[in-house]
This record gives C-alpha cells, sequence and structure tokens, in this order.
C-alpha cells in the first residue's frame, strides 16, 4: 500500500464512515455503531496516544544532536534556529487571530454545544478540582512545572509532555558539547529509535482509513442520534473549521513567505513559485516534509540559487523541527475544540498555546498525520479534553496535505533568507521542469 493509495483510503473511509453514521441514524442502528464500531475508532486514537510521548523524546533529540555536525557553522545554527522560531510564532500567532476571528467552533448550534459541555464536565470532575488546585499556586507554577524532577515520571504521565521537551533538548544540547566519540554511539542509537518510531507511526498510519471510518461513523451516530439532518450540522461545522485553517495556510504560503523571500532573498514573486513548485507538489501528495526533503534541497540549490552549505544543513533541520503549516493548524485545531466543548480559553491560555504549538510543531516528525498526534500536546497542557481530536480527525489529512506544503515553502524560505546573509545566494535560475 503506498503512501497515495493510503490517502485515497482514507478519503473512502471518511466517505464511507459518514454515509454509514448516517444510515445507522435512520435505520435505528445507532447502539451497534456505538458498541461495534466506534470501538475500533478509539483504538486508533489510544495508537495515537501510545506513539507521541517516545515520539517527542527521540525525535527531539535526534534533532538537537544532529547540530553537532556542523559546530563551525554555529553561528549560522543560530541564525537558523532563530528565523525559523520567528516564523512558527508568526504562524501560530495567525491561526489564533483568525480561529478567534471567525470562530468555527461556535458555530455549533447551542443544543450541540450543550451536550458537548455536559459531556465534557461528566467525564472530566476531576479537572475541576485540578483548576483550582492550580489557582492556589503562584505566578511562576508554570515554569517550575516545565522542570521534572524525576524524568521517568514525566514520561509516564501524559500531562507532562513539555517536561519531555525540556529534558530532550537539555539531553540533545548535552550530546553536542561532550566529547563526539562518546556521543556518537549515544546519536546513532537514538537514529535508530527514530527510524523504528516513525515507522510505528507508518503502521499506525495504515490503520488510519478504518480508524478514520470508524470514528466518523460513531461521531455522525452520536451527532445525529435519531435524526440524520442534524448530521448536516457537524459537516457544516467541520467545513468552516477547514476553511479557517486553510485560509491561514494560505496567508503563509501566498504572503508571508514571498514578502520575505522578495524584500530579504530578492526574487521575484512568480519565480519563487516556479522554483518551488514541484517541491509543493510532492508535499502535497505525500504528507511529508521528510519525504520531500530530496526534492526541496534540488530546488532550492538549482532554482533558486541557494548553495549547498546553506542548503544541506537549513533544510533538514527545518524538516525536523520547522513546521509552520503544522502549529497554525494545532492552533487553530484546539482553539475550535475549546469552541466546540464551551470551554473559555483566557488571553493566557492562548499564549500557552502559542508556546506548546510552537515546541510541538518542533518534535513533530515529518511524516503524515505526525502533526494531529502532536496535537495531544497543545491540548493537554491547555486543559482542552484529548477526546476532542475525534471532531477533527475526520478531514485531517486534505489538512495535513496542505500544512506540508507551508511547512516545505517554510524551510525554503528561511534557507534563502540565511543565504542571503551570508553571501551564499546566487541568481536564482526558475524553470517548471521536474
Ligand atoms: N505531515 C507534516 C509534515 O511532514 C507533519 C504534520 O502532520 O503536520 O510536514
Amino acid at each position: 500500500m503506498n503512501k497515495l493509495a493510503l490517502h485515497w483510503l482514507i478519503l473512502i473511509g471518511m466517505a464511507l464512515g459518514i454515509l454509514w453514521g448516517m444510515f445507522a441514524s435512520s435505520v435505528g442502528l445507532v447502539e451497534f455503531t456505538t458498541d461495534w464500531i466506534r470501538p475500533f475508532g478509539t483504538i486508533f486514537i489510544n495508537l495515537l496516544k501510545l506513539i507521541a510521548v517516545p515520539l517527542v523524546l527521540v525525535s527531539l533529540v535526534t534533532g538537537v544532536s544532529s547540530l553537532s555536525d556542523i559546530s563551525k557553522l554555529s553561528r549560522i545554527g543560530s541564525k537558523t534556529v532563530g528565523v525559523y522560531l520567528s516564523t512558527t510564532v508568526i504562524a501560530v500567532v495567525l491561526g489564533l487571530l483568525l480561529v478567534n476571528v471567525f470562530q468555527p467552533g461556535n458555530a455549533f448550534s447551542a443544543e450541540k454545544r450543550e451536550e458537548f459541555k455536559k459531556q465534557f464536565a461528566a467525564t472530566t470532575t476531576q479537572r475541576s478540582s485540578d483548576a483550582a488546585t492550580v489557582k492556589q499556586q503562584g505566578p511562576l507554577q508554570p515554569l517550575i512545572d516545565i522542570v521534572p524532577s524525576n524524568i521517568f515520571g514525566a514520561l509516564t504521565d501524559n500531562g507532562r509532555m513539555l517536561q519531555i521537551i525540556f529534558f530532550a533538548l537539555l539531553f540533545g544540547i548535552a550530546l553536542i558539547l561532550i566529547a563526539p566519540e562518546k556521543a556518537a554511539p549515544v546519536i546513532s542509537f537514538f537514529d535508530g529509535v527514530n527510524l523504528a518510531i516513525l515507522k510505528v507511526v507508518d503502521i499506525i498510519m495504515k490503520m488510519a482509513p478504518y480508524g478514520v471510518f470508524a470514528l466518523l461513523a460513531g461521531l455522525v451516530v452520536e451527532f445525529a442520534g435519531d435524526d440524520p439532518a442534524s448530521a448536516i450540522e457537524l459537516l457544516l461545522v467541520l467545513g468552516y473549521y477547514c476553511i479557517v485553517v486553510l485560509i491561514g495556510l494560505a496567508f503563509m504560503v501566498f504572503v508571508t513567505y514571498p514578502i520575505l523571500a522578495t524584500t530579504i532573498g530578492k526574487i521575484k514573486y512568480g519565480d519563487f513559485f516556479k522554483g518551488l513548485f514541484p517541491a509543493q507538489m510532492l508535499a502535497f501528495s505525500t504528507s511529508s516534509s521528510a519525504a520531500t526533503l530530496p526534492v526541496t534541497m534540488e530546488r532550492c540549490e538549482k532554482n533558486l540559487g541557494i548553495s549547498r552549505e546553506i542548503t544541506s544543513f537549513v533544510l533538514p533541520l527545518g524538516a525536523t523541527i520547522n513546521m509552520d503549516g503544522t502549529s497554525l493548524y494545532q492552533a487553530v485545531a484546539a482553539v475550535f475544540i475549546a469552541q466546540a466543548y464551551g470551554i473559555d480559553l483566557t488571553l493566557g491560555d492562548q499564549i500557552g498555546i502559542v508556546l506548546t504549538a510552537t515546541l510541538a510543531s518542533i518534535g513533530t516528525a515529518a511524516v503524515p498525520g505526525a502533526g494531529v498526534v502532536m496535537l495531544v500536546i497543545v491540548l493537554q497542557q491547555a486543559g482542552i479534553p484529548i477526546e476532542g481530536i475525534a471532531l477533527i480527525l475526520a478531514p485531517d489529512r486534505i489538512l495535513d496535505m496542505c500544512r506540508t506544503v507551508v511547512n516545505i515553502t517554510g524551510d525554503a524560505t528561511v534557507s534563502m533568507m540565511v543565504a542571503r546573509t551570508e553571501g551564499e545566494l546566487q541568481t536564482p535560475v526558475p524553470t517548471n521542469e521536474v
């Protein structure tokens, strides 16, 4: 089963799930669907959650420690990381602005939101007592919470993802600082584990068509009950949510990056797209920045005029840590779910989302569907129910394809900017040839 086939299978799974849900609601198979189909959706979500912790730990350690190869390029390194972080923060803030302006989650009818709220309240009485405890703590408690006192505690407690990220960064930096011959076996161990984990994600994604079918069927019957017409509301609201994400992604690709590339990279608007188009198409069809990397590098060197010295470092690092499309999507998705569940997010909560979505996108692997796995972190940190992922999983593949285009376009833009400041940018030779 190749990636393209999988992508079609997921779309088919989606469509069949919706159709089954509507059919089941109208012929009274609601209970059957809830008891016998929906659990497979839950299993699929559990699999995603299962791999999230090891994925963050290992992909961050390998990402950070890979900087050691280029210690002589530490200046370029810090510049690159700085610009990558800035573009990611721009993307998250844009996502938050859009989701707060359009409020797609509030488009659910009052009754539906009331239902979501009740479900949430029923399953999370614990949460309110947690919230009360949080209120009693001092203002620096969130900072204290980032630093684990026991790494194994952080690894086994699902809510402690920021602590794991903190440890992974610290460990990765330590690997750079110790003697290279001592670090090498540890790094290659993590590289191997990283590959295995990516394979596990691959295997889980093979289940995606069935998982998506089960989730959608379960979602539609739950939403529609015995009234299939009300399922239409769900589809409309999901469509609205997708449009908000797509507006944000399109803004990044057609406005933000070209502004940076034309002003700092000194390239013409059309030439920028001509140069990158094949890589963007590949990103769209594979949903993987990693799979697209060889083509992104080739296009940047041959068509955008960036030197190999820059592309060989900036682009692979970008494919690992710079995911602007993913972070924008995570911000919109998290707030959308909160809106649907009637959870009010304060400005402080939203600033927290900027931080976690930035970190989560850094930890997101450059493979299909990784962004939605890492969304778990953003939700957990913001106190938004993880079950809400079921709401947005259905259209995720399509959004994944689009956000991957943003991810690689962002990487290419930043490498152009770094190359310009280093005097490593030649006159671009735009062509449409693949
Ligand atoms: N598929 C994306 C990428 O490879 C990551 C994500 O799921 O957002 O860039």
